[in-house]
């Protein structure tokens, strides 16, 4: 459904996508890992051309673009497809809830304000936040927020949704209930592409586990293969690191992560 090819990224001359390639089936979920800084939001992003690449091609279905020269039309029909769920929740301050799910409907893609409501009720009821239609994301928590932000995606029903590190924000005990929304939409057959630091997320959610460092993918496999058997070095070191880390910090989710 989605084949990237040899996308890469500059600043400032310096490269911090060297060529990446990745290729997403309709109704997978990949999850994207990788050290802090290895460019895992610049691919993202750029993606979604919020921040565009320098060169690649990106095949969305029958759409073929050339990062080098896509047009505004391009990248609009190409977003058209895609959904985007941030770190920081990126809500309207000044809009309620359901105001923020029904935004991108009525602007976005021109529905009648009534049905842009149904289907926002709706979105909200999925993530079980119906009852906080009328609030404001500063009585929200982060998990309610972010849960917000995905029915705000998912109420546009986009192709593929992807997801920056979604959970990184919450505090600890707001990450499950975000995580739930999320193998929900997974469950539902939603495609997805999500940037995760959560091991135990993405052995369990995922259909492919993508690991990059330094602007490269070094492996990628399905998820026991992955995290069970791992061949390049440098992820080695990366599952050893972070398996070393949630011992010290949370011995019960690793061995989640790890044995499930
Ligand atoms: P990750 O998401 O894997 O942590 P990022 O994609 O955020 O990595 O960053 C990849 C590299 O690009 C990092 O070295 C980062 O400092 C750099 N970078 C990210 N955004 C910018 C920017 N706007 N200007 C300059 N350098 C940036």
């Amino acid at each position: 459904m989605l084949k990237i090819k040899n996308f890469k990224k500059k600043y400032h001359d310096r490269e911090v996508l060297k060529g990446i390639d990745i290729e997403v089936n309709k109704g997978d979920v990949v999850a994207l890992l990788g050290p802090s800084g290895s460019g895992k939001t610049t691919f993202l992003r750029g993606l979604a051309f919020l921040t565009p690449g320098d060169s690649g091609h990106i095949e969305f279905g029958e759409q073929k673009i050339d990062v080098q020269s896509a047009t505004p039309t391009d990248v609009k029909q190409l977003r058209q497809k895609m959904g985007f769920v941030f770190q920081n929740f990126n809500l309207f301050a000044n809009k309620t809830a359901i105001e923020n799910v029904e935004e991108g409907l009525v602007i976005g893609r021109k529905w009648q304000k009534e049905k842009a409501k149904n289907q926002a009720k709706e979105a909200l009821e999925k993530v079980g936040l119906l009852e906080f239609a009328n609030h404001y994301p500063s009585q929200l928590s982060g998990g309610q927020a972010q849960r917000v932000g995905i029915a705000r995606s998912a109420a546009l029903n986009p192709e593929i949704i992807l997801l920056d590190e979604p959970t990184s924000a919450l505090d600890p005990e707001l990450v499950a209930d975000v995580l739930q929304v999320i193998k929900q939409l997974a469950d539902d057959g939603k495609t997805m592409i999500v940037v995760t630091h959560e091991m135990a997320f993405a052995r369990e959610v995922a259909d492919k586990v993508v690991f990059m460092d330094k602007g490269l993918v070094v492996e990628q496999n399905k998820p026991v293969e992955f995290f069970d058997n791992p061949k390049s070095p440098r992820l080695k070191e990366f599952l050893n690191r972070i398996s070393a880390a949630n011992v010290a910090q949370n011995g019960f989710e690793y061995e989640k992560a790890t044995t499930s």
